[in-house]
C-alpha cells in the first residue's frame, strides 16, 4: 500500500492513463526511468564550437550516447562546401560512424541577405526587392541542393527572413513566393523536401499597408482591422509539396502564439519540430511540452529537434545531457 501523499507525488508525474491504473488494487505507481532508445534529435546549433572542439567523432559519440539518433545541421557554408571548417563528407563519416542520421540541415540563403543590404566597404549599390531575388534564390539553392543530397538529408530548412524584408501582405506574399521557388528547386534537383522555420516574427500581423520602423512595432497591429498573421500568409501562399513547416515551439511562444493551437490547425503543414525552452528543456515550466508532443505524434510526425541558446557560453554540452534526459524521462516522448 502507498499512502495518500506518496500516491499525490506520483500523480503528477503520471499521464492520465496511469493515474487510472494506480485506482486498481494491484498496481503500483511506477517511477520514471530514463528511455535512451527514442527518437530525439539535436539542432547542432546548440553546440556551437564545443561541436566541433576536439575530436568530432568522439563529440558525435557522446551525443549519441544521450539517446540522440538524428542531427540537424547547421553552419553550412556554400562558398567552402564546409560544414564549420570540415569538409562534408568527413562530417557525413563521423556521424555514420557514431550510427547518427542526418535528418535535415539549416541553410540561409546568402544571396537573399547580400541582395536586402549593402556590405561594409562594398560599391554602392540599390537593394533589390524581394521580387526582384527569385533568380539569385533559384540559383544559389541548386548546388546547395546537391551538397545535400550527398549528406543524404530528408529537409533543407531555410531558419529565417531577412528582418525588415515583410512589412506587409504584399511583401508576405513575395516572400511566400521565394520561399515557394526554393522548395520547387530544391526537389527538382535532388528530390529533397524543402522547408521553413519560425522565429516570433512570423508572428507579427500586417495588414495591405502596414508598415514598420523595426518589426516589432508589427506585434503592435495586433488590434488592427484586416490584419494577417505572416506565418499564416507564407502556409496559405506556398504549395504544400513545396514548403513544409518546422514549428519552434519556443518562438511562437515568444510570438504570443500556443504551439499545440497551431499543431492543430496546421497539422498538415507543420512536419517537424524545435523543441526549446528558456535553457536547459523542462526547467521553466513555461512550456507544456507534453501537450506539443502529444498533438504532434497525433498528426503522424516524428521528427523533433533540442535546440538551445547561449551557443558560446562553454556549456552547452552539459546543457545538452540534462534536456536529453528531461526527454528520455519524459513518456510522453516516443
Ligand atoms: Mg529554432
Amino acid at each position: 500500500m502507498i499512502n495518500r501523499r506518496d500516491f499525490l507525488k506520483s500523480a503528477s508525474l503520471l499521464s492520465l492513463g496511469a493515474l487510472a491504473a494506480c485506482n486498481s488494487k494491484e498496481a503500483t505507481p511506477a517511477a520514471p526511468v530514463e528511455n535512451k532508445n527514442k527518437g530525439l534529435g539535436l539542432q547542432i546549433y546548440t553546440l556551437g564550437p564545443e561541436m566541433f572542439a576536439g575530436d568530432l567523432s568522439a563529440n558525435m559519440k557522446r551525443i549519441r550516447e544521450m539517446g540522440i539518433k538524428n542531427l540537424e545541421l547547421a553552419g553550412y557554408n556554400a562558398e567552402s562546401h564546409k560544414i564549420g571548417e570540415v569538409e562534408l563528407a568527413d562530417f557525413k563519416k563521423a556521424a555514420d560512424d557514431n550510427d547518427l542520421k542526418i535528418v535535415s540541415s539549416h541553410v540561409t540563403p546568402g544571396v537573399l541577405m547580400a541582395g536586402m543590404f549593402q556590405r561594409p566597404g562594398a560599391p554602392a549599390q540599390k537593394p533589390k526587392t524581394l521580387k526582384e531575388m527569385v533568380n539569385d534564390v533559384k540559383e544559389f539553392w541548386k548546388p546547395v541542393a546537391e551538397d545535400h543530397a550527398k549528406l543524404g538529408v530528408e529537409y533543407l530548412v531555410q531558419p529565417m527572413m531577412p528582418p525588415m524584408t515583410v512589412v506587409n501582405v504584399e511583401t508576405a506574399k513575395d516572400f511566400a513566393n521565394l520561399l515557394n521557388v526554393s522548395g520547387e528547386v530544391v526537389k527538382a534537383t535532388s528530390g529533397i523536401q524543402f522547408g521553413y522555420h519560425n522565429h516570433n516574427m512570423e508572428f507579427a500581423k500586417v495588414t495591405a499597408d502596414s508598415k514598420a520602423a523595426v518589426l516589432g512595432d508589427l506585434f503592435s497591429g495586433m488590434g488592427m482591422r484586416d490584419a494577417q498573421i505572416i506565418e499564416d500568409l507564407y502556409m496559405d501562399n506556398t504549395d504544400p509539396a513545396n514548403v513544409i513547416f518546422e514549428l519552434d515551439c519556443y518562438w511562437t511562444v515568444m510570438g504570443q502564439q500556443d504551439p499545440v493551437a497551431w499543431l492543430t490547425k496546421r497539422a498538415d503543414r507543420i512536419h517537424m519540430l524545435h523543441i526549446k525552452d528558456f535553457m536547459v528543456l523542462g526547467a521553466s515550466g513555461a512550456m507544456n511540452f507534453k501537450n506539443i508532443f502529444d498533438k504532434f505524434y497525433a498528426n503522424g510526425r516524428k521528427y523533433f529537434f533540442i535546440e538551445i541558446e547561449d551557443t558560446n557560453s562553454g556549456k552547452q554540452f552539459g546543457r545538452l545531457e540534462e534536456s536529453a534526459k528531461f526527454l528520455n524521462m519524459s513518456d510522453f516522448v516516443k
